[in-house]
């Protein structure tokens, strides 16, 4: 038995998903038959076991990484620990204590996110809609192809895989901020860059556009520039509110991204990184 071939922007988790349901199988007898009963879970976007599940599909174990996960992103933005993360037998326990996932337990929700207008336009041309990678990065809060706002599905346990599909949820469409659609549209490109390994895409770090920001902030007045950043980031309203919950003091918020050592989440370097592209700093 083989896992379904992958659609476009579809998520491994929603392929094995789909797997179970074509095939009428239980949770028990997915796990027991394409992960050895080794796993129990998978989470939706930072998946683990891919050196077992790629003996279930054409793809490599580092395809399903590269183009199926979201730990590229996370390896993006921490590359103290990329060959951790890219370590395909990594265990789920450590990928999330990497990731900083310490919420994602049996007990607490995991978030899925789909766009409702997708939905359609996925069962029209496939027969069946499925998870988007690119709706699944947080913070990211409008569909990269529609201007709608994603919708939201918390699951309270993930010791299973849900045989829900996305089309039997919430089928509310509203459309989203013109700055929260820009910038899904930029994560989305962002991710594909940085899965290509593309010049200023392998890190963080080596983002140009950070360089120039940092060069500008030991030149010119720094509050002033910190204060563009909040202008252009507030904007993009719900995408801010997923990201800071918390905006006490978002000047030190945005430093700790530039000078903390300590690693943060990579969608929040994604938003700087929006924001300096607006700025367009040479
Ligand atoms: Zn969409």
């Amino acid at each position: 038995m083989r896992i379904l071939p992958a659609l476009p922007e579809e998520t491994l988790f929603s392929r094995c998903v789909r797997t179970r349901d074509v095939n009428g199988m239980t949770a028990e007898h997915f796990f027991r038959s394409f992960l050895n009963n080794i796993a129990h879970s998978l989470h939706p976007s930072l998946t683990t076991s891919l050196n077992i599940l790629t003996e279930s599909t054409a793809e490599t174990g580092h395809e399903l990484w590269l183009n199926q996960t979201l730990v590229p992103l996370y390896a993006w933005a921490l590359p103290e620990y990329r060959a951790e993360l890219e370590d395909l037998t990594i265990s789920a326990a450590r990928l999330h204590t990497l990731c900083k996932l310490c919420r994602f337990t049996e007990h607490y929700t995991a978030v899925l996110k789909h766009c409702p207008v997708c939905v359609h336009a996925d069962i029209r041309k496939y027969g069946v809609a499925y998870w988007h990678r690119q709706h699944q990065i947080s913070g990211v809060t409008s569909c990269h192809h529609h201007q709608v706002n994603l919708n939201h599905i918390a699951d309270p346990r993930l010791s299973s895989l849900h045989l829900h599909f996305p089309y039997n949820r919430e089928k509310m469409i509203s459309l989203s901020g013109h700055d929260d659609f820009e910038f899904a549209k930029f994560t989305a490109s962002a991710l594909s860059l940085i899965c290509q390994s593309a010049p200023g895409f392998v890190s963080y770090d080596d983002s140009p556009l950070i360089a120039g920001f940092l060069h500008r902030l030991s030149a010119k007045n720094a509050p002033t520039l910190f204060e563009k950043i909040n202008h252009l980031a507030s904007r993009s309203g719900n995408t801010c509110k997923a990201l800071f919950p918390v905006r006490t003091n978002m000047v030190s918020q945005w430093k700790a991204l530039l000078y903390n050592p300590s690693p943060q989440p990579p969608a929040r370097t994604l938003l700087l990184l929006y924001c300096l592209h607006q700025l367009k700093l040479s």
